[in-house]
Order: C-alpha cells, then structure tokens, then sequence
C-alpha cells in the first residue's frame, strides 16, 4: 500500500457509501447534513520524552461522531499514517457498525500519529498516559469509551484505565474496552473480531454452496483481527493458502499450517522468514486464487486498479474501509459478494459492549456464554442484511448503511434537535 493511496479522503469513501444508502432511503436534505458531520473532533499535543532524554511532541486525536443512540464508541491507533480526516471516518463508520448491529453506543475514535516500532514499552507507555490525561473529560463509561485499534493492545488500555482512573479517584473499568482479564476484561474479547469475520465468512459461504472443507482463504493482515481470522477458518476446517503482515506475503496452494505462522509471529513479532509458503508481494496476494478474501489490515487496499484482478468469490472485510468505491462497484460487475466492514468486523465491538455490561454489572461471562451471545447478535443482524439486501435488490454494503442509518436516524428524530 503506497502512502500516495492513502492521502485520498478516506471519510470522503465514507461519505459516499452513506449517499448511496441514503438515496435508498429517500433521507431527507436536513438529516443528511446531521449525519455527514462530525459531533466533536478534538486534536491535542502530546509532548513527551524519549529514554534518550530528547523531546518531542506527537499529535493526538478524538474524534465523537454522533451520540444519538448512546456514548461514543471506537478504538485508538496509533500509527504514522494517522490523520483528522482518517480518524474522523473511522468514527464515522463506528457509529454505522454500532448501529447495524443494534449496540446503544454512538460513534468515535481516535489516535496518535507516531510510529510504535520505534518505541520502547516505556515510551509507549507515557504517550498513553499522556493522550489519557488530554481527555479525561471527554471520556467516561457513559460519554466515550474506547477501545484498541491498530497497534494498541490490552495493556495500552491497561494504561488508558489506569490514567483515567487516577484523575478521577474512582476505579472505572468500563471507561475503556479491550482490557486485559485480570482488570476487567471479557472472556473472548481478544479473538473477537476475527471470530465475527470468520461466523459472517461462513454464513455466507453457506448461502452462497462454499463448503468450508473445499474452500481457500486468503487474509491480508496478520494482526489482531488476521491471525484470530486464519486461526478460526482453519479450525473449521477452510484451507488458508495465504497469509501476510507488513513485511509481505505468503502463500501456499496446499495451506498454510496457520498454527506454526502463528508461533512465527510470536516468536519474530511478524510473518518475516516465515517458510510455510512461497513469498509473493502483498498486491499478489490480494488477486491471488481463492474463495474468500479477508482484508485485515488497513484501508484502501482494493483499488480500481487492482479490483478488476480478484479473483475471490467472496470478501469479508476485516479491516476497516479496505475497499474504494470505485472497487466496489467493480466488485459488483463481478458479482463478488462482499460483507462490509461495519458488519464483518463488528465481532470486537460487540464483545466490547459485552465487557462493558459486565464492567457495570461486576459480574463476568464464561467464554462460551461471550461465543454464543457474539454468534446470535451477528447472524441476526447479517440476516436482517440478507433480507434488504434481496428485497431491495442491493449490495450488501448498501443494505447495511441503510439498516444502520434507519437505526440512527430514529433515534436522533425521537430526542429531537436541542437547540
Ligand atoms: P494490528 O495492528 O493488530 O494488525 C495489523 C496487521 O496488518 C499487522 O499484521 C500488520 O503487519 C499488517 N499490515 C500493515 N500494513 C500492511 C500492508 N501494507 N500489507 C499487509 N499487511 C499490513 O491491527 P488489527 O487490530 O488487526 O486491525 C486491522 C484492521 O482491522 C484495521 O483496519 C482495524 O481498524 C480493523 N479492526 C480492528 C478491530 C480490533 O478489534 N482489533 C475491530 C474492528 C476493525
């Protein structure tokens, strides 16, 4: 993926699935313009020190979308490529992906622009603080609670809760969702956003006559959301034949043994040196052989120039805005059945609503209890998709904005515009 791709306007590709969902709708002028606006979007410094002892300030963002329908809610990343416009779509699509699978959260997120590969735990620690402190007064279990995103882990909101905490006196576990077990995690949290890829994956390769057994998978990522994804499929028996991280990609026409990939990461941190299969590039193995695609990584990968090239039957996206819209009509010209982002990857936020629930109740679930709850809000909720998607003769994509802003826009026409 080139820097150059991602400079174009990723809330831009929001804004222009949300038109096409709202034509559906016949929504009005008014409420349009509500919607395509950002409640609050906050940018701070975050000076900080290196182990070196040299100064620098980084900057830090969150954005709160829309509360129509409950508090903020969304994940912090922390990456290089991190913009207003990025984080601004980003909680833009949280408040769709909340909605479309019925949470009373609103949307939000956030991020620091700083690259944490070249940080130590320490280091990163005191931006975490840092960025927690900046917004003590915005965030709360019931104004904005988030959550991870790219490159931020259960202790980064270990840290989060903690900060927070401090300044208020008072332990508050559900300020934040992601967190490590021992303060108040949720049994299956971690797995879950691949968990609700692959429960969405297989329902629809069920519809569409995949057998799971006789199927390729091909994941792009192999983070949080890739690696839970290839672990799920391949225990269901689907042949993973391509995997990748940022340090390229490999594939394996007879599959790849997902379990040692895994113990490669752990080990190396990424997929480098992985001899599993042969090395391709990541643009390679996006228009590689497969039946499903999983995009897992970042946004703006399916491009006009390389959609014509997939060959997938079906892409389950992962990651958050992976597809352009231009990618996605030609996908449509195809015929390649695609389940959006905000219902493919809403498996994490799902499960952060359950560990926000029993944050409040002080009262934890059994995994499987987490498993069967996450499988019955999904599969309603993708079949509710399923129904407008053939009474409207629509994408799924389409169908999922339109179920999802219906959603919001009750909510906001119920309290009314205070003014
Ligand atoms: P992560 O940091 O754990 O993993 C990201 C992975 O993508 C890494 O393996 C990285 O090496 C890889 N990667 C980065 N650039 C790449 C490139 N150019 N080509 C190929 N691989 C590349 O992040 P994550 O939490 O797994 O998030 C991945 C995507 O899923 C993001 O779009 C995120 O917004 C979305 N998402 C995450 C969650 C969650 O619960 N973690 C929930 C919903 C959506």
């Amino acid at each position: 993926m080139t820097t150059a791709v991602r400079e174009v306007s990723v809330f831009g590709d929001g804004i222009a699935y949300f038109n096409q969902a709202a034509d559906l709708l016949e929504l009005d002028a008014g409420m349009r313009r509500i919607l395509t606006h950002p409640s609050r979007q906050i940018i701070f410094s975050i000076p900080f020190q290196r182990d070196s002892g040299e100064m620098e300030v980084f900057t830090g963002y969150r954005v709160q979308y829309n509360f129509a329908r409950g508090p903020a809610k969304g994940g912090i990343r922390f990456h290089p490529g991190v913009t207003l416009d990025e984080v601004t779509a980003l909680a833009f699509w949280m408040t769709w992906k909340c909605a479309v699978v019925d949470l009373p959260f609103g949307g939000g997120k956030g991020g620091v622009t700083c690259d944490p590969a070249t940080l130590s735990q320490n280091e990163l620690e005191r931006i975490t603080r840092r960025y927690a402190a900046e917004l003590v007064e915005v965030v709360g279990p019931d104004k904005d609670v988030p959550a991870p995103d790219v490159n931020t882990t259960p202790q980064v909101m270990a840290w989060f809760m903690d900060t927070y905490s401090m300044h208020v006196r008072q332990h508050v576990p559900g300020v934040v969702t992601g967190k490590p077990l021992e303060i108040g995690g949720s049994r299956g949290r971690v797995e879950a956003t691949g968990r609700g890829v692959t429960i969405c994956a297989l329902d629809e390769m069920s519809h569409m006559g995949l057998v799971p057994e006789q199927s390729k998978i091909v994941i792009q990522g192999f983070g949080n959301v890739g690696l839970y994804a290839a672990k799920l499929f391949a225990e269901r028996g689907c042949s993973v034949v391509g995997i990748s991280d940022v340090t390229g990609a490999y594939y394996n026409k007879n599959g790849i043994d997902v379990h040692a990939a895994i113990e490669h990461a752990a080990k190396h941190r990424n997929l480098e040196g992985f001899k599993g299969g042969d090395k391709i590039s990541n643009g390679e193995l996006l228009t590689s052989e497969c039946d499903v695609l999983v995009p897992a990584a970042l946004e703006k990968v399916f491009t006009a120039e390389n959609a014509p090239n997939v060959k997938a039957k079906l892409i389950v996206e992962g990651a958050n805005g992976p597809t352009t819209p231009e990618a996605d009509s030609i996908f449509k010209q195809k015929g390649i059945v695609v389940i959006p982002d905000i219902m493919a990857n809403a498996g994490g936020v799902t499960v952060s609503y359950f560990e926000w629930v029993q944050d409040r109740m002080g009262y934890f679930w059994k995994e499987s209890e987490v498993n069967e709850r996450l499988e019955d809000v999904l599969l309603a909720n993708l079949g509710e998709l399923r129904a407008i998607k053939n009474a409207r003769s629509s994408t799924f994509r389409v169908a999922a904005y339109a179920l999802a802003i219906d959603r919001v826009v009750k909510a906001a026409r119920l309290r009314g515009i205070y003014a």
